[in-house]
């Protein structure tokens, strides 16, 4: 199995080169923002749980994300792989996924991190709150916390990923097409 994680900042463009990661590679798309949009527009338990955290930009608990993970990983374990978007989001997430994944005697294959600079994030997604009708894009506070929160819990997840050399950062400014090409250079790679 081709398990990958896409890794980067609110805004890098995880879900539109998952997009044509997808396409490619034919892996199940597994993003646990998009899970959790899913749950919301069902109205859910765990929706209703999940969007205290998420319209302020805060990161849903550990257990609570695990779970959802976990449950997505038993349904598709005849798939080519996985491509993880938006997970892992904490060195905790990293770890259990981990611990899943070799309990299904599986790995994750790389980890490839979309390198945007802050201010063209915060760009992107002021532009993309137009059109995404969610909550966090909207005002400036929720984008701050959104950043401070990438910075403080969700950056030591690539040095996590660096100690087990999987790590291959990507410039994550320029055409969506070039930027495909050097992703698809990593994975052809492995
Ligand atoms: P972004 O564009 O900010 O990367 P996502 O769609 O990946 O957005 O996630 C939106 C929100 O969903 C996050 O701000 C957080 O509240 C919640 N969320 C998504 N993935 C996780 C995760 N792995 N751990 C905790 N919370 C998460």
């Amino acid at each position: 199995m081709l398990n990958i994680v896409l890794f980067g900042p609110p805004g890098a463009g995880k879900g539109t080169q998952s997009e044509n990661i997808i396409a490619k590679y034919k892996l199940v798309h597994l993003s646990t923002g998009d899970l959790f949009r899913i749950h919301l527009g069902e109205g859910t338990e765990l929706g209703k749980l999940a969007r205290g955290y998420m319209d302020q930009g805060k990161l849903v608990p550990d257990e609570v994300v695990i779970k959802m993970v976990e449950d997505k990983i038993s349904h598709h374990l005849d798939a080519n792989g996985f491509i993880f978007d938006g997970f892992p989001r904490t060195v905790h997430q990293a770890t259990s996924l981990d611990t899943m994944l070799q309990s299904h005697d599986l790995s994750i294959s790389t980890m490839i991190a979309l390198e945007v600079p802050e201010d063209e994030l915060r760009i992107r997604i002021k532009e993309r709150a137009k059109t995404s009708g969610r909550v966090d894009d909207q005002d400036e506070e929720k984008i701050n916390t959104r950043i401070s929160v990438y910075l403080n819990e969700t950056a030591p997840v690539a040095s996590y990923y660096k100690e087990q050399n999987k790590f291959n950062g990507i410039n994550g400014v320029g055409s969506i097409n070039h930027i495909f090409t050097s992703i698809c250079q990593v994975i052809d790679r492995l």
